[in-house]
């Protein structure tokens, strides 16, 4: 029996192999991109009249994913949401990225192509450019680091120091679905998923794990009309309302029943016997957006919400800094909210 074929290791691609392939399946030609992938620098024309938004993430394996609970392609495409979401907070039109890489030894062509796959399909339907990035070896561990490019119209920046007294708190989509799908994927990963959950229920929950979605239209529109600030769930809802009242200096209320949960993650809750509720003040990396409407602009917003089918939640108020962060429960009682994040549900944080 022929002995199988040894994956081609890192060290075995030369850097500039890499660059070419990079340079063929993704450089493309536009008027404002005088330069790309290939030279020291890449070279870009600014668009007038805009502002440019720039934004950084560094992934570490063991940290901030897994290779036994994504693909190389899903690694990538978490990677580009991760960004683009960054840039739709800020009402912001993605347009360029760079990647540096640091790859381990036991790193193959065929895990760095995956992994360009997976950023690239999240960056399609956004028209977003690869311009370069950097190349090493790892000494332990893939590091991942994407910069992102964007502009946005000046006056419509969306920042988390907007938010004023008597604001009402919105929330776009569901919350604590990728918490869920995370909790499913490392269950099966240790053998222990035997949970009475329905195969579209769990797919999807895994789905919006794995492939969440940036919600750029929903943050230009709410930028170029509506919200006073906003900032994205990567960290979890009482993580990420927390920085959005630090920097607006004022509090918040949050009504607990009206958090928009998905069916599919109320029936996961029920399974392991927890509140659902719990998953959607915790679960980050829901990247969906949190952000702050008039009170006066309520009913005009959200009829316009409804006209564009745009799924928006309204859960809760801002008040005055005194009052902190507050939840009001089904019984109208109000608590304090407690402060967790998403960080203490990380496995190996
Ligand atoms: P330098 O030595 O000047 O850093 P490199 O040889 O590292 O140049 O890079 C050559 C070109 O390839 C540059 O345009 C750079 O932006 C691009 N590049 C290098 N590594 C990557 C990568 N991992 N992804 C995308 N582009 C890359
Ligand atoms: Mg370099």
């Amino acid at each position: 029996m022929a002995a199988p074929a040894r994956p081609k290791a890192i060290s075995a691609i030369r850097e500039f192999d890499l660059i070419r392939k990079l340079q063929q399946r993704y450089s493309t030609h536009s008027p404002w991109v005088h330069r790309s992938i290939g030279d020291d620098a890449a070279v870009i024309a600014p668009a007038k009249h805009r502002r440019q938004l720039l934004t950084t993430d560094l992934l570490a394996e063991r940290v901030h994913f897994d290779l036994t609970t994504a693909t190389f392609a899903d690694i990538g495409f978490r990677a580009g949401v991760a960004n683009l979401s960054d840039i739709a907070a800020m009402g912001g039109t993605p347009e360029y990225l760079l990647v540096s890489l640091a790859i381990p030894h036991s790193g193959t062509r065929r895990q760095v192509s995956e992994l360009y796959r997976g950023m690239m399909a999240a960056c399609r339907s956004h028209k977003v450019r690869l311009i370069g990035g950097d190349t090493s070896a790892s000494a332990s561990g893939w590091f991942i680091n994407l910069t992102l490019v964007g502009s946005a119209i000046p006056r419509h920046v969306l920042l988390r120091s907007g938010a004023r007294i008597g604001d009402e708190l919105y929330v776009t989509g569901t919350l604590g679905d990728s918490l869920a799908g995370l909790k499913l994927l490392q269950a099966s990963q240790r053998g222990t998923d035997k949970r009475p959950l329905t195969p579209r229920h769990r797919r999807f929950l895994i789905r919006r794990h794995l492939r969440p979605t940036a919600r750029i239209l929903e943050g230009r529109w709410l930028s170029a009309k509506w919200a006073t600030s906003a900032i994205d769930i990567s960290d979890g809802l009482s993580g990420d309302l927390r920085h959005i009242c630090e920097e607006s200096r004022v509090g918040a209320e949050i009504y607990l029943p009206a958090l928009p949960i998905s069916p599919a993650c109320r029936f996961y809750a029920k399974s392991i016997k927890q509140d659902p509720v719990t998953l959607a003040l915790a679960g980050g990396e829901d990247y969906e957006l949190l952000f702050t409407v008039p009170a006066r602009r309520r009913a005009r917003f959200e009829r316009a919400t409804a006209a564009h089918r745009l799924q928006i939640t309204r859960i809760g108020r801002i008040t005055p800094a005194r009052s902190g962060l507050c939840m009001i429960m089904q019984n109208g009682q109000r608590r304090l909210l407690p402060f967790t994040s998403f960080e203490h549900f990380r496995p190996t944080m």
